[in-house]
């Protein structure tokens, strides 16, 4: 796969092991967010889509299931290694599609892509089950087993790297997958089924079926030959997944929003502290769930974190995301441009100071035309305002003060949202205490985003139900049958 991807402009299903066009022939614009212009053409899929797509998923079932742990290993590391092979063209790829810095793309989403098939690939081979022995009466086993037909399906801030991360697992375990990637950011997923053919992918083993989630992404969740549905996205669609699926028992897992906070105590290494924060706030434009968009900094530290801090963001420069230099990208699309504006429009009206940033930035030549916004902070506002309390999603950044540490623990708690934390302390103890306190599906210390993809990952309240990472997901992807066997 060379550049020349780019002429190719015509996305397609990946069905029962073929490239194919949507059965109704609709297609959807693919806008570049950079530009503000279309540049590629997603299938619109739908019912008919996801029911070719799922009898194909159940047709490849029987063989990939039996199909020894070892060869679907093979295999798969055969799908990682070309990502390796590709990564110029898929970094480039997500790019393009999603308007993040081509820079963050190469060292991030595509390495964790490869990492996340890799991963899996090789895990299956030392999944074992349990055996439980009641002394001299009997022996249980846990048979763990592939369900059937799953659904995975993804958002678009990490496109390649959240798709491998939901499929693999399945895959790996023996599963059919049918998943469906976001709208707004197909391309590389659709790069990847190519590669998937090139791999040796058994046909139907993985379908991958684009268009809306009110079309495709509903007649999956729906579909009744379907036996889970892992979903990473935001907590309203959610909601409405886990009440369609709950009334038929399947299994879901839901890895849903944040609004995470970075806690910031005065034993800090300050200068860590002030880099990495930064970085948490404004990676990927603020469009990480993980990424903490809540600064809440012990009263002795505020006004000279504020200053730094402040000086910092405004030294940051927004470009074209395609430039080798640029680590500030374009903002995904114009209705998510309009809708992080319309948050920074709130904050101003709940009494909040916009100290930075705070308006969209046209620039000059090839992205005239595009969605920037100025990397964002506000201060004054109360913890129970709008603007602390809802996910913008986007490159904006409040900061509060707090006077010790159960104030700290009350404002870090205090949102429906629990799916990440940062803590900046040189008290080990404080550290494991304040950890253990606070309502978050992960903590960090002295850190940001340090992942090791053999611990559990996600979020508690409504940040999420269910675990990914590490043997959590193979044991999601499977059903577990205890047989017990009685001795004579
Ligand atoms: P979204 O919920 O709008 O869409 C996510 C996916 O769901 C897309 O593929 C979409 O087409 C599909 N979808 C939409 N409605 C559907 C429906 N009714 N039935 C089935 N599928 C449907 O989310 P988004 O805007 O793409 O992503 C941003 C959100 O994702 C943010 O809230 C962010 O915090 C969250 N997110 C969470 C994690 C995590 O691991 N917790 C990771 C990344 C992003």
């Amino acid at each position: 796969m060379s550049n020349k991807f780019l002429q190719l402009k015509i996305i397609s299903h990946y069905i029962d092991g073929a490239l194919v066009e949507p059965s109704s022939g609709v297609y959807l614009d693919n806008i570049d967010p950079s530009t503000g212009e279309c540049y590629s053409k997603i299938p619109a899929g739908d019912s008919v889509d996801v029911d070719l797509a799922v009898d194909a998923a159940q047709r490849a079932f029987p063989q990939w299931s039996q199909t020894p742990a070892a060869e679907r290993s093979r295999i798969m590391v055969r799908m990682a290694d070309l990502i390796h092979e590709h990564q110029t063209a898929l970094a480039e790829a997500e790019c393009i599609d999603n308007g993040k810095p081509l820079s963050l793309a190469r060292q991030m989403d595509i390495p964790r892509a490869e990492d996340n098939i890799r991963f899996f690939a090789t895990a299956i081979l030392h999944w074992s089950s349990e055996a439980h022995i009641m002394e001299n009466r009997a022996i249980n086993y846990t048979n763990r087993k592939p369900m059937g037909v799953v659904a995975c399906i993804s958002p678009w801030n990490l496109p390649l790297y959240l798709f491998t991360w939901k499929i693999a697992p399945a895959l790996a375990a023996g599963n059919c997958v049918v998943a469906k990637p976001s709208e707004i950011t197909p391309m590389t997923a659709f790069l990847f089924s190519k590669l998937c053919i090139q791999a040796g992918l058994p046909a139907g083993v993985l379908n991958i079926v684009h268009g809306l989630g009110s079309a495709a992404g509903e007649a999956l969740v729906n579909h009744p030959r379907v036996k889970a549905v892992s979903f990473t996205g935001g907590t309203s669609t959610g909601a409405r997944i886990a009440a369609a699926v709950a009334p038929t028992f399947r299994k879901l897992s839901l890895e849903l929003g944040g609004k995470n906070p970075t806690i910031i105590f005065d034993d800090c290494d300050y200068e860590k502290m002030l880099r990495t924060t930064l970085r948490a706030a404004f990676a990927n434009q603020g469009q990480i769930c993980l990424c903490g968009s809540r600064i809440l900094v012990h009263e002795k530290l505020y006004d000279r974190f504020v200053a730094d801090f402040t000086a910092k963001v405004a030294a940051m420069k927004v470009g074209d995301p395609l430039l080798e230099h640029t680590r500030t990208g374009a903002v995904v699309s114009e209705q998510h441009m309009h809708k992080i504006l319309s948050y920074i429009e709130l904050a101003k009206e709940e009494g909040g100071a916009v100290v930075c940033g705070g308006k969209r930035i046209i620039l000059s030549g090839r992205c005239a035309h595009g969605f920037f916004i100025e990397p964002t902070v506000i201060v004054g506002l109360g913890p129970e305002c709008r603007t602390n309390q809802e996910e913008i999603f986007g490159p904006v950044v409040t900061i509060q003060s707090f006077s010790d540490e159960n104030h700290a623990l009350r404002l870090a708690n205090n949102t429906h949202y629990g799916l990440a934390a940062s803590v900046w302390t040189s008290d080990v103890n404080r550290a494991h205490r304040f950890a253990a306190n606070l309502e978050s599906g992960i903590v960090w210390v002295n850190t940001w985003l340090l992942r090791d993809l053999r611990t559990p990952f996600g979020g508690v309240k409504h940040s999420g139900v269910g675990r990914e990472g590490g043997w959590e997901a193979l044991r999601f992807f499977t059903e577990p049958q205890n047989v017990c066997i009685e001795l004579d």
